[in-house]
């Protein structure tokens, strides 16, 4: 067993006044955090802490992140699509931008924009990478192949992804991603990790027996965790 934290990066590519620190630590806490990892790490060794961090994929903005990622040594880090064009989707006081879209092209949107995240080689996983579905809203059409292509770029770029037991929490209901979405990634061998996004101690760990139970319907074996960047696997 080991535990990871992963909170998440600062927002530094909004302006000042859009950076929300419930949903972000602040620019002055990174170094903070760094150390508060640390010393959990030391405590209680040798039982394994990793120290992760999630960060937001910014079309336009790899080399500034690429840089600010470069001052820490992470176990690994989630990457992650919560904004498109700015609009953060999965807010539920900005819940009613889903009104100015058709749903299939908003679906679109975002999947390939996590292709586009997977691709940039800065995340060693897409976090609940079907962030889109978090409040039930759901094309009619087949998004399959939308699935399919976020998938294969996915696994062209030797990504993970993680199963997410937030999704249970959330109107949609299920855990991120779905079974489809999960069996593909299993036919094209995209390793999983295993996260409960819990943002609460009494979270930490929610329903993990319900989604290891899923990874096994979807034909996983094994789950990833990450020592420095280098994969462990671990039978399930
Ligand atoms: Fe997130």
């Amino acid at each position: 067993m080991e535990m990871g934290f992963a909170d998440h990066i600062p927002m530094y590519f909004f302006p000042p006044e859009e950076r929300d620190c419930s949903i972000a630590m602040g620019e002055e806490e990174l170094p903070s955090y760094a150390e508060r990892v640390r010393e959990l790490q030391k405590r209680y060794h040798p039982f394994p802490v990793r120290f992760g961090i999630e960060a937001d994929y910014t079309p336009g903005m790899e080399q500034e992140l690429s840089n600010i990622l470069g001052q820490y040594d992470f176990d690994y880090v989630l990457g992650s699509v919560h904004y498109l064009d700015g609009w953060g989707f999965d807010n539920s006081s900005h819940k009613g931008g889903y009104d100015k879209w058709a749903l299939y092209e908003l679906y679109e949107f975002y999947f390939s924009l996590l292709g586009r995240a997977a691709a940039s080689g800065m995340f060693d996983t897409m976090a609940h990478p079907d962030l889109i579905k978090k409040f039930g809203f759901k094309p009619d059409g087949d998004i399959i192949p939308l699935y399919e292509e976020a998938v294969r770029t996915i696994a062209g770029a030797g990504v993970c992804v993680e199963i997410n037991t937030a999704g249970f929490r959330v109107p949609a209901a299920e855990v991120y991603p779905n079974m489809e979405f999960l069996k593909l990634c299993c036919r094209y061998r995209v390793p999983v990790t295993l996260g409960s996004d819990a943002h609460k101690p009494d979270l930490v760990g929610y329903r993990f027996s319900d989604a290891l139970s899923l990874l096994r319907e979807a034909g996983y074996t094994e789950i990833v965790t990450f020592n420095r960047k280098n994969k462990n696997y671990i039978r399930i």
